[in-house]
């Protein structure tokens, strides 16, 4: 469990004061220059040892990330990118800091882009977000009248300066090449890699895009240094996390825990238990639409981190658990996110344009208990035709929710199929 002492969101729901001041008094905004004056390599050493790992669904190591960047500017400029897309169903963990805790965010750009050798931040927010980008621009227009940011950023001699840019929907543009392109005023198509955008990125430049939350709290492990923020978690699942917990639950809410707490503290502690009781518990997507759902004899034990979830082959991903009980129809709601994905796939390549289609059609024909048995495996064939087999994660986040459905509910589809066709039999 998550004390006090160790919150890095203090004010997550706003209720404190979300102004400049506000932000000072909770500590934003303290030491910056003496951050700074660590100077690069140090900044970069000390995100790396704290084990830092990407807040936005692939948990790529944030320091490690950044260490790609060329250690020289030559004459084309770095960029950092701040992902503000939130395009994961389910997912709201962004939006509040954007809303209530803007300035961990700039601040965080701020040593983000020092430790990569940017002088310019591009926060990509999701165009939904519209009181959210009025709240962040407020607190940039903030930063700048402090001297925070600006020419001569928190008194250190750096240049830096923060740009927020409006994204127009798309879910393919939370994926940080799709962003780029987008950025650049193109469609958000993902770009095919490597290049990496670490050294082809946004404008032809050496570019490092990172999630709102993983550089949020870059000052307060800089602040409180790695060793604390590595002391929480488990070795390789650091630190603290913002969960979302969704649906079926007596009060959702977004909560900052400890990462490896268990899911089932997760649920009952923070969001008043499952409705009806845990016993009620059918499933739970424990990270975003795009990973695997679990059952629950799962849930009565699992952990909520990367390796956990990885070990009982489903995923942390954004941390947005999705609770359905006994009264979900959990072929209908995975149906529902399979028709998100076709509409979501760019068209690039074939196995999402196609493949997409296909597992809808067929999840569809699933639902209704129209498809023949052999069918099923047939699904299970398509999704393992499109994972692996497309430029970006699209087609992978399309496919793990069917395989999650078919590996632990397929007596269900069978009963579903059987009790269709005995309806018909009998109708004849
Ligand atoms: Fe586009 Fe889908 Fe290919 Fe991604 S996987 S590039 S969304 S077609």
């Amino acid at each position: 469990m998550l004390h006090d002492k160790d919150r890095i969101f203090t004010n997550i729901y706003g209720l404190k004061d979300t102004s400049l001041k506000g932000a000072k008094k909770l500590g934003d905004w303290s030491r910056t220059k003496s951050i700074l004056a660590k100077g690069r390599e140090k900044i970069i050493d000390e995100i790396r040892e704290s084990d830092l790992r990407g807040r936005g669904g692939a948990g790529f190591g944030t320091g490690m990330k950044w260490s790609f960047m060329p250690k020289e500017v030559t004459e084309r400029p770095h960029y950092l990118v701040v992902n503000a897309d939130e395009g994961e169903p389910g997912t709201c963990k962004d939006r509040e800091i954007l809303r209530n805790e803007p300035h961990k965010l700039i601040e965080g750009a701020l040593v983000a882009s020092f430790a990569i050798g940017a002088h310019a931040a591009y926060c990509y927010v999701r165009g939904e977000f519209f009181r959210e980008t009025e709240a962040l621009q407020r607190a940039v227009d903030e930063a700048y009248a402090a001297g925070l940011i600006g020419d001569n950023a928190c008194k250190s001699g750096y240049k830096f300066d923060f740009y927020i840019h409006r994204g127009m929907g798309a879910y393919i543009c939370g994926e940080e090449t799709g962003l780029i392109e987008s950025l650049e005023g193109k469609k958000g198509q993902p770009r095919l890699k490597p290049p990496f955008p670490a050294s082809v990125g946004l404008y032809g430049c050496p570019t490092t895009v990172n999630n709102v939350e993983s550089i949020a709290v870059t000052p307060t492990i800089l602040r409180r240094g790695a060793e604390w923020f590595a002391g929480l978690g488990k070795p390789n699942n650091t630190g603290t996390k913002l969960f979302n917990i969704s649906g079926h639950v007596n009060q959702p809410c977004t909560v900052e825990e400890e990462m490896g707490v268990p899911l089932k503290e997760l649920i009952e502690k923070h969001a008043g238990g499952v409705r009806g009781g845990w016993d009620n518990l059918q499933a739970v997507i424990p990270g975003g639409a795009s990973v695997p759902m679990l059952p629950k004899d799962i849930c009565d034990t699992v952990h909520m981190d990367f390796d956990s979830l990885g070990e009982v082959k489903s995923g942390l991903g954004t941390a947005a658990v999705m609770v359905m009980d006994n009264s979900t129809d959990l072929v209908r709601a995975i149906c529902r996110l399979s028709r998100f994905y076709m509409h979501e796939s760019c068209g690039q390549c074939t196995p999402c344009r196609e493949g997409t289609g296909w597992m809808w059609r067929m999840m569809e024909r699933l639902a209704t208990g129209d498809a023949r048995i052999e069918e099923i495996d047939l699904l299970e064939e398509v999704t393992r035709q499109v994972e692996g087999h497309t430029i970006c994660a699209l087609g992978d986040a399309a496919a793990w929710p069917i395989q999650g459905l078919l590996r632990h509910y397929r007596p269900q589809l069978e009963q579903r199929i059987a009790d269709r066709q005995a309806m018909d039999t009998e109708a004849a």
